[in-house]
């Protein structure tokens, strides 16, 4: 790309359209999609070098309530269950109008997406274990993940390219709004790989940028934590927060900020990817070891069924950080504690001297070198001791196998993160970017992750309420485009 090109201010002009949605992630392109295949015309731009956003990379893991496959499986299930359950298990935090609409409207999506093709792993739905239970099974995902979800959408998306009911644009990044005389949203201007200046008309733009997990610096500015974990989709930079906050929007939710129950890191200099991941869940094995925080204190019962309050422990510890601590005789005896890993493995990762993994000859040592309180830890130890003796444990753990006490110790440093951005743009449910005064900004609406992960799950992880919630408000959205377009 010569400099020229890159510099030039002159605007190409891109065409006039019904709308503009920019962000080919599940929300961009569902809604582009519904749009287009109800009549609307439509620009799609995407600024990587191609369309699927986080579900190039997520788990993609759904929840809806009253589907098809539910039925067919005998399972009672409705609408008011799911957002019962979500705000339990949000402990009433999440938008409680946002989660109706995503819950209310979820199971057309899902039955829609089996109609496209997407099958779901053998007996699903599940309750789901990795975050809080639902009281119904109503959770599913298919063993190729987010990549099952996209494989359908893109012989859809093709089709509606194909008949130019969609003009696509990858490689092209947004960066700015453009308004009419009236002050009302236009279109958009944004730049593609060439360096060109391109500008878009349309009466409605729609961002479905996603979030902002992958720029620590904006992560770190909006949390007022530092992004630790490298698993973001990289695109996540929150360039369309920005974009809708200079048009007027504002962010809510950041008191949603969350963490899982963390991962060892590769490196301390963060964000960095995990090494390993620790099962921590004492269904799947009962914890032998003790999880203290940097003052050496324990502050969770490790045995404690409930992840969600395990997970509310961790976000009150300094640095949402703890050491998972334990002796030669649970190296050697307990069931590997590292996923996947043999009990070898994991002594040779202690051996390697890597940040997150520590060894020492005495609970002083091992307190210095992972850099724990060296009192605090060994006054928590000879408590835990004490309660295995009695088998009164002071927070109230039940199992307790064995006391820590043969040398050497070791500590594995665990790290609290997340890899959803927690706030994001207030809209209405008609989905159209708020003001701080509660008035809709005219024309620009907002759909996925760049609402906040806060808005559909709360301070917390409800299984699939963030996947299936994008692909349902691109769906209701791209309805309401084309039901407009025809009127
Ligand atoms: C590792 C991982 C695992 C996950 N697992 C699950 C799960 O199992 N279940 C679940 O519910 N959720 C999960 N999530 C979260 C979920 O995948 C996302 O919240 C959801 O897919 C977001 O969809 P979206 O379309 O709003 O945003 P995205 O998928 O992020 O799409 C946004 C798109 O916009 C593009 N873009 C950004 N800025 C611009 C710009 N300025 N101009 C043009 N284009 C732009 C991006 O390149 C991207 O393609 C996971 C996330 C990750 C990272």
């Amino acid at each position: 790309m010569s400099d020229a090109s890159r510099n030039t201010t002159e605007i190409k002009d891109a065409g006039s359209f019904d709308a503009l949605i920019v962000g080919g992630g599940g929300a961009g392109i569902m809604a582009a999609l519904f749009a287009a295949r109800g009549g609307a015309r439509v620009a799609l731009v995407e600024r990587a070098e191609r369309l699927g956003g986080c579900l190039l990379v997520a788990n993609g893991q759904m929840s809806a309530a009253g589907t098809r496959l539910q039925r067919e499986q005998g399972i009672a299930d409705s609408a008011d269950l799911h957002f019962e359950d979500v705000m339990r298990i949000s402990r009433g935090t999440a938008d409680p109008a946002l989660v109706r609409l995503a819950v209310e409207n979820a199971a057309t999506t899902f039955d829609w997406l089996c109609d496209q093709g997407f099958t779901v792993e053998p007996g699903h739905p599940v309750l789901g274990n990795s975050h809080e239970p639902y009281s119904r099974p109503r959770y599913y995902w298919s063993r190729e993940r987010g990549h099952a979800v996209l494989a359908c959408l893109e012989p859809l998306l093709a089709q509606q390219v194909g008949r130019g009911a969609i003009s696509l644009w990858c490689e092209t990044g947004i960066d700015a709004l453009r308004f009419d005389a009236a002050g009302r949203v236009s279109g958009a201007l944004g730049r593609d790989a060439q360096g060109v200046r391109l500008g878009w008309s349309a009466p409605r733009v729609v961002l479905a940028t996603g979030g902002y997990s992958a720029n620590a610096a904006l992560y770190e500015k909006i949390s007022g934590v530092p992004q630790h974990c490298a698993m973001a989709y990289p695109h996540a930079q929150g360039i369309g927060h920005e974009i809708a906050v200079q048009a007027g929007g504002h962010l809510r939710g950041i008191e949603n900020l969350f963490t899982n129950f963390g991962f060892p890191l590769e490196r301390l200099d963060v964000p960095s990817r995990p090494v390993a991941r620790v099962v921590t869940d004492p269904a799947l094995r009962a914890p032998c070891e003790i999880y203290v925080n940097a003052a050496g204190a324990r502050f969770v019962r490790e045995d404690d069924a409930s992840v969600d309050s395990r997970e509310q422990a961790l976000l009150r510890q300094p640095g949402h950080r703890y050491w998972i601590v334990f002796d030669q005789a649970m190296l050697e005896q307990a069931e590997p504690i590292l996923s996947g890993w043999s009990r070898e493995a994991i002594a040779a990762q202690f051996a390697k001297g890597h940040p997150s993994f520590h060894k020492a000859a005495s609970l002083a040592d091992l307190a210095r070198v992972a850099g724990i309180d060296a009192q605090g830890l060994r006054a928590s130890i000879a408590a835990y001791n004490a309660g295995v003796e009695s088998g009164e444990d002071a927070l109230g753990r039940r199992h307790l196998p064995a006391p820590i006490a043969q040398a050497p110790f070791y500590a594995i440093r665990q790290q609290g993160c997340t890899i959803s951005s927690a706030a994001g743009l207030a809209v209405d449910i008609d989905l159209q970017v708020l003001r701080e005064d509660g008035s809709a900004i005219e024309g620009l609406h907002a759909i996925g992750e760049i609402l906040g992960a806060g808005q559909t799950m709360g301070k917390a992880a409800c299984g699939g309420m963030m996947i299936t919630p994008a692909l349902t408000f691109g769906r209701l959205l791209g309805e309401r485009i084309a039901r407009e377009r025809r009127a």
